[in-house]
């Protein structure tokens, strides 16, 4: 049974609730009593940002030993 996640205006609580998704609009009570909630957007698929920075210097020459400078 999906998770949802919601918040009441009333006291600032945020809480999770089990229940089935035809029930996820449906409104929810605070665990302090409070009706004046509204459902968070649950954060359970967020992610994949996998970058892999590897800045190669693509040849560039050693003009240094190539010149004559160095022997
Ligand atoms: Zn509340």
């Amino acid at each position: 049974m999906p998770r949802y996640e919601y918040r009441c205006r009333t006291c600032g609580d945020t809480f999770e609730l089990s229940r089935p998704m035809a029930e996820s609009a449906a409104p929810a009570a605070c665990p302090a009593g409070h009706d004046d909630t509204v459902k968070l957007l649950s954060a359970v698929a967020v992610g994949g940002t996998s970058a892999a920075p590897a800045p190669s210097p693509s040849g560039g020459g050693g003009g240094c030993c190539g010149g004559g400078c160095c022997g």
